[in-house]
C-alpha cells in the first residue's frame, strides 16, 4: 500500500539542516520518504500508517539569556516525542544553528525506529536549540542549558522523556539538565537523563558506544564482502565528535586503516593511515583536524570521494546527495550520523551496488548504552565496563543479523529493512494498546 504524502500543516521547504529549501533535502520529508518506502513491504492497516507518520507532541519555546555584556537574546528551542507506544521516548539534544522543526521532527521519528529495532523499550523523541555553542562563554553555555531545561521540564523525566547528548552538547550539558530537572523536584532523578558524567551516575562505556556500535556493524558488514582483515580495509570518516571520533579510536585499536577524517573547518589525508592516538591529542589542543602533521589538507567535499573501502559519515544530515552519490568510491558505507544520506543518493548507491548500513541501525550503540545507563540508575546498581561492551556488541550483532535476514527475505536494500523492522514493531505495540478513548 502506497500512502499518499501528506506531511502536518507547518513543515517548511525553506529552512533545511544545510540551507538548502530543496525538498529532497528538508530532513523531515527524507525520514517520510524513507517511512512510505518501508511501509510498502508491510502488510499493516491503513489507520496504523497514518498514526505512525506523525509526531505526538510538538514542544518550541523562546526563552531569554542574558549574554556576558548585559544584554538579553532571545534564543529558539525545540523537543518532539514522535513516539511514546513502546515507553517513555528517548533522543539527544542538539546545539546548532541548523537546528529546525522539522528536522528535530525527522530526528524523533528516526529514534523511535532505531529503538524498535535495537529491541529497547523507548520510544523516540529529540530536541534542540538553535545556537552554535561555540559562540557561548561558559557561563552563557550554562544559562542557556538552565533555562532551555526549566522551559522542559513539564515534558521530560525518567517515565516520560529522557534526553541525552548529541551534536553540540556533552556530559557537561546533560548534568546541567539533571541539575536544573532535580531541584525543581527536590530531589536527585539521574535517570532523567543519559550521557552523563560517572560521578553523578552517568555508565562506563556511554561516551565511547555509538563510535563501537558503528564498527561493529562494520566489521559484521566486511564479513560480507570476504573482508576480513583489518590491515588491509581502509576508511574515510567524515565529523570527528563523539560518533567520528570514537569510531575512529575504536577501529585503529583493531588495526584498521584510516585513510581521511575532517570536522566542520575542513578535511586531511594520508593514504598510509594516520595516527588516530596523535590526531585526538591534536584535536584537543588546536580544535581541528586541519593542519596535523604527516597528512594532507583537503575539502570536506573532497574527503567523500576519497579512494576507501568504507565510509563513515559521523557528521550531519544530508551530506550525501545525488549530486556527490556517482563520486563515492567507498563499496561500504556505515552511517554513524542521522540521515547522512537522501532518498535520491540512496537509489544511487544501490544501483551502484555499494551496501548502506543505515543510521538507525549503525549508530544504534548510543541509545542502547543509554538505556544501560537508565537501568543502571532506576536500581542504583552499577555494571563493569566489559558486562557493557559485551551486552553492547550482542545487541549490535543481533540487529545487524535481523535487518540482513529482512533485506534478504524481501529483496529491499538494508534501509528499507531496518525500517521496516522498527515500524513493524511499533505497529504490533499499538494495535495492541488500541487508540485511547
Ligand atoms: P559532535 O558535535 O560531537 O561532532 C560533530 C562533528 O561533525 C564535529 O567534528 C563537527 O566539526 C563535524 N561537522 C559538523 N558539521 C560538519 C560538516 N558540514 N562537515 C563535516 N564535518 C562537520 O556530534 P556527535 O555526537 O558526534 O554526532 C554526530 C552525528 O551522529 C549526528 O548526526 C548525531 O545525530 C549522530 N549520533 C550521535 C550519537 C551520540 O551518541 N553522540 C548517537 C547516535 C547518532
Amino acid at each position: 500500500m502506497v500512502v499518499a504524502y501528506h506531511p502536518p500543516p507547518t513543515m517548511s521547504a525553506s529552512h533545511t539542516a544545510n540551507g538548502s529549501g530543496a525538498p529532497d533535502q528538508n530532513p523531515y520529508h527524507v525520514a517520510l520518504t524513507q517511512y512510505d518506502r518501508a511501509v510498502r513491504y508491510l502488510n499493516l492497516k491503513d489507520n496504523t500508517v497514518e498514526y505512525m507518520r506523525y509526531p505526538h507532541r510538538e514542544f518550541t519555546v523562546n526563552f531569554p539569556v542574558v549574554r556576558d555584556n548585559g544584554k538579553l537574546e532571545m534564543f529558539t528551542g525545540y523537543r518532539v516525542h514522535h513516539s511514546t507506544v513502546l515507553g517513555p521516548s528517548k533522543g539527544g539534544i542538539r546545539y546548532s544553528t541548523a537546528v529546525s522543526l522539522d528536522e528535530i521532527r525527522a530526528l524523533a521519528m528516526w529514534m523511535t525506529w532505531k529503538c524498535a529495532l535495537a529491541g529497547i523499550p523507548y520510544g523516540g523523541a529529540k530536541g534542540g536549540v538553535v545556537v552554535d555553542p561555540k559562540t557561548l562563554s561558559l557561563r552563557e553555555l550554562e544559562a542557556l542549558t538552565r533555562r532551555y531545561a526549566a522551559e522542559l521540564v513539564p515534558f521530560i523525566g525518567p517515565k516520560s522523556d529522557i534526553p541525552a547528548p548529541d551534536m553540540g552538547t556533552n556530559a557537561q550539558i546533560m548534568a546541567w539538565i539533571m541539575d536544573t530537572y532535580s531541584m525543581t523536584m527536590g530531589y536527585s532523578v539521574p535517570a532523567v537523563v543519559t550521557g552523563k558524567p560517572l560521578n553523578i551516575g552517568g555508565s562506563l562505556g556511554r561516551n565511547e558506544a555509538t563510535g563501537r556500535g558503528v564498527i561493529a556493524c562494520m566489521i559484521e558488514a566486511l564479513k560480507r564482502h570476504d573482508m576480513n582483515d583489518p590491515e588491509d580495509v581502509s576508511l574515510v570518516i567524515q565529523g570527528f565528535g563523539n560518533v567520528g571520533s570514537n569510531a575512529a579510536a575504536y577501529a585503529h585499536s583493531l588495526g584498521f586503516k584510516i585513510v581521511g577524517v575532517s570536522d566542520v573547518y575542513g578535511g586531511i589525508h594520508n593514504p598510509h593511515g594516520l595516527d588516530i592516538p596523535a590526531l585526538r591529542n591534536y584535536v584537543a589542543e588546536t580544535g581541528g583536524v586541519r593542519g596535523f602533521g604527516g597528512a594532507d589538507d583537503i575539502s570536506n567535499d573532497n574527503l567523500l570521494t576519497l579512494s576507501c573501502d568504507v565510509l563513515i559519515p559521523a557528521a550531519m544530515e544530508g551530506q550525501i546527495s545525488e549530486e556527490n552519490a556517482p563520486y563515492i568510491r567507498a563499496e561500504i558505507i556505515v552511517e554513524g550520523a542521522n540521515g547522512p544520506t537522501t532518498p535520491e543518493a540512496d537509489d544511487i548507491l544501490n544501483d551502484r551496488g555499494v551496501h548502506i548500513v543505515p543510521d538507525i541501525l549503525a549508530n544504534a550503540g548510543g541509545v542502547i548504552v543509554s538505556y544501560f545507563e537508565w537501568v543502571q540508575d532506576l536500581q542504583a546498581f552499577f555494571w563493569d565496563v566489559g558486562d557493557i561492551y559485551t551486552r553492547l556488541e550482542k545487541q549490535m550483532q543481533h540487529a545487524y543479523r535481523s535487518t540482513e535476514a529482512t533485506a534478504e527475505e524481501y529483496n529491499v536494500d538494508m534501509r528499507t529493512a531496518a525500517q521496516m523492522l522498527g515500524i513493524r514493531r511499533v505497529a504490533e505495540a499499538f494495535e495492541t494498546r488500541g487508540v485511547y478513548p
